[in-house]
């Protein structure tokens, strides 16, 4: 037998399971901190806010199904999106490949996901249109799981996965990675050593891992981080873009800095919602349901930002960033009317209230006041531009009454330094996912789980 310990059970590591399960004599042992699917219930998640403080693990960031599993599950079918999976997989051929592998994948659970392919004419107008303001559209094809149906669809995999002989240690937090490949947990049990390792722990362990990865002297580099705000705006501004691509990819540059700003995460008729994280600060995202729509639609405007010495340190600035909003926001995220930024003047209940976009997060979860108190004059003058160049393709986007949410920051892990199978330098130990800088998203972070999978099975059976 070949024994492979996989750690985390997000969409790296639960696809490579799925893969090397079909492997003769392949005995996998997957970790994970958190719990089973259906065990995975947050009393705040219920109530639209993301809990990141549940003790021991978050149910939302943790256990069975990973960070995928109360998201939108927006399945983004592109090489390009959530990575640079032509880069990862060697080749376009291969990349659009193993995009297919992730998609046949969760559809072999629920042939009903949802399909959005842009209409080629309808795409190649919009890509006109945008093209003209100086923005970037980029027509991809889209499912929608929905925060709804994803729990269930990932349950399925899971038992699906332990009939085929895969074993799942739950509640498991691997604190330590041996040179040879054991591994020892929080609960002192010392685990293996294995013959082959995926380490996919996702955003929740990227500190973790690139520590392991120092211990054992594997490099690694810091990546960029993006900075921005969540954007609410009424559902009718966004319904035709929506219609023709659920989850619209703009790409801009900004007039002023010229740098650049994307689209992110658009949840048409969804709803905003609070990330807390361990160490207090606060943070927004934002979800949409298959069967439970709002009036609005929320979207990550976000910076992409590089640094260089003597910051390397990506994350310690979008975090020193996220304490101030923290801050000013007396714990809770800010909220502010694109009216009331353009004034240089902060939201206040009284003005909030004269927006006609109604928040779709309670009022108590937030707090109205001023995001340019609390962000670089850069990445402020970056999402105004982004959003008045935006309304030439939506227009109504950069109305008075467009609220915005801050902090929204998309943390990046260290990425750590393998070859072209996501093989670090020893010898079996592969990592794959969010969690190893690689990827920043589902299908993504699906594919580099099978680029590791596929070089194991590789060596089991030549
Ligand atoms: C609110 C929200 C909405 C999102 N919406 C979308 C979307 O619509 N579409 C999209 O493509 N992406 C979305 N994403 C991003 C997507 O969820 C991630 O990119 C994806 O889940 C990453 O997969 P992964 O397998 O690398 O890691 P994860 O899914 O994060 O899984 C990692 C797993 O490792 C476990 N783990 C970590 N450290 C350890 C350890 N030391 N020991 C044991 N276990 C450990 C964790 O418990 C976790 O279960 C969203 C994310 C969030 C938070």
């Amino acid at each position: 037998m070949t024994s492979i310990a996989i750690i985390g059970a997000g969409p790296a590591g639960l696809l490579a399971a799925d893969f090397l399960a079909d492997v003769k004599g392949a005995r996998i042992t997957v970790f994970d901190v958190g719990k089973q699917p259906m065990e995975r219930h947050c009393p705040v998640s219920d109530k639209f806010h993301y809990c990141v403080k549940c003790k021991p693990a978050c149910n939302i960031m943790c256990g069975i199904g990973g960070a995928g599993m109360y998201s939108s599950g927006i399945l983004n079918m592109h090489p390009k999106i959530g990575g640079d999976l032509i880069e990862l997989a060697g080749s376009e051929d291969r990349a659009l490949d193993l995009v297919l592998a992730v998609e046949e994948f969760f559809m072999r659970f629920d042939g009903g996901i949802k399909l959005y392919n842009p209409d080629p004419a309808q795409a190649r107008e919009l890509k006109r249109l945008s093209s003209a303001a100086g923005i970037d559209f980029i027509p991809i094809r889209q499912r929608l799981m929905g925060s709804d149906h994803t729990p269930r669809i990932i349950d399925q995999v899971y038992h699906d996965q332990m009939k085929r002989g895969v074993e799942f240690k739950t509640n498991q937090l691997v604190k330590i990675i041996n040179q040879d490949k054991s591994l020892e947990t929080e609960q002192g049990e010392r685990f293996g050593p294995f013959d082959f390792l995926i380490a996919a722990p996702g955003r929740f362990g990227m500190i973790w891992l690139s520590g392991q990865a120092e211990r054992l002297g594997i490099g690694s580099t810091y990546e960029s981080i993006d900075i921005g705000a969540r954007v609410e705006v009424k559902a009718e501004i966004m319904e035709e873009i929506c219609n023709i691509q659920r989850d619209p990819k703009f790409h801009i540059f900004t007039k002023t800095h010229d740098d650049q700003v994307r689209t992110f995460c658009t949840n048409h008729e969804g709803f905003v919602v609070l990330e807390a994280y361990h160490d207090g600060t606060i943070g927004v995202n934002g979800v949409s349901f298959v069967d439970k729509k709002s009036q609005n639609t929320n979207f990550a405007l976000l910076n992409r930002i590089n640094l260089t010495a003597p910051l390397e340190d990506s994350t310690k600035f979008g975090k020193a960033i996220a304490d101030v909003a923290t801050l000013l926001g007396g714990g809770k995220p800010i909220v502010q009317r694109l009216r009331d930024l353009r004034r240089g003047a902060r939201s206040t209940l009284k003005r909030l209230k004269k927006s006609n976009v109604v928040p779709t997060i309670s009022y108590d979860a937030i707090t109205p006041g001023d995001i340019s108190l609390a962000y670089p004059h850069r990445i402020m003058m970056n999402l105004v531009e982004g959003l008045e160049q935006l309304d030439k393709v939506i227009p109504g986007v950069a109305s008075d009454s467009t609220l915005l949410y801050a902090p929204e920051v998309k943390y990046s892990a260290k990425r750590i330094y393998t070859n072209a199978q996501l093989e670090t330098i020893i010898p079996g130990f592969f990592v794959a996912g969010d969690g190893a800088g690689l990827t920043r998203g589902i299908v993504a972070a699906g594919v580099t789980g099978l680029i590791a999978a596929r070089a194991i099975k590789d060596r089991i059976d030549p």
